[in-house]
C-alpha cells in the first residue's frame, strides 16, 4: 500500500460553505482514491452519519455540514475506504487503508463522537447516543 499523508483539500480551519461543498469534498477523496461514485446524496439521516453501497451509491448525513470540516472529510473517506476493501468491514485491512490516508483518524473519530452526542442529544434512544456507532 502507498503512503499517502493527509492534506485536506482546503484549510480544517473553514467551515462547510453548503452542501456542493461538501459534494465536493466527496468526489475529490473518490477521485484520491480511485473509486467510482455512481450517486452521491446529501440529505438528514436519523441514524448514521453515511452509508454507502457496494457499487458506490454514498449517501451523507446533512448534518455533516454542522461539523468542521476535517472531521466531514474522515466520514467521507471512512465510506469510500470501504470500497476499497469491501469484505473487510471495519477489521484489519479497512483499519490500514483509513491509517494510509488519515494517519489523525482514531482523534478524529473519537472528535466525531463528541459531535453526534451534541448534535443529536434531543433524539431519544438515538443509535448515537445509545450504543456510540458512528458508522
Ligand atoms: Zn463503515
Amino acid at each position: 500500500m502507498t503512503e499517502v499523508a493527509f492534506t485536506s483539500i482546503v484549510s480544517l480551519e473553514q467551515p462547510w460553505r453548503d452542501v456542493d461543498d461538501l459534494k465536493w469534498a466527496a468526489r475529490h477523496w473518490a477521485a484520491r482514491l480511485g473509486v467510482t461514485l455512481r450517486r452521491l446524496t446529501v440529505r438528514p439521516m436519523r441514524h448514521k452519519w453515511a452509508s454507502i453501497s457496494t457499487v458506490g451509491r454514498l449517501t451523507l448525513d446533512a448534518n455533516l455540514l454542522k461539523v468542521p470540516r476535517h472531521l466531514g472529510e474522515f466520514v467521507i473517506v471512512h465510506e469510500l475506504v470501504h470500497l476499497l476493501c469491501p469484505k473487510s468491514g471495519h477489521g484489519r485491512v479497512f483499519k490500514a487503508f483509513l491509517s494510509a490516508y488519515l494517519p489523525n483518524w482514531k482523534t478524529w473519530e473519537q472528535e466525531l463522537q463528541q459531535h453526534a452526542s451534541n448534535t443529536y442529544r434531543a433524539v431519544k434512544s438515538h443509535k448515537y447516543v445509545s450504543s456510540r456507532k458512528l458508522f
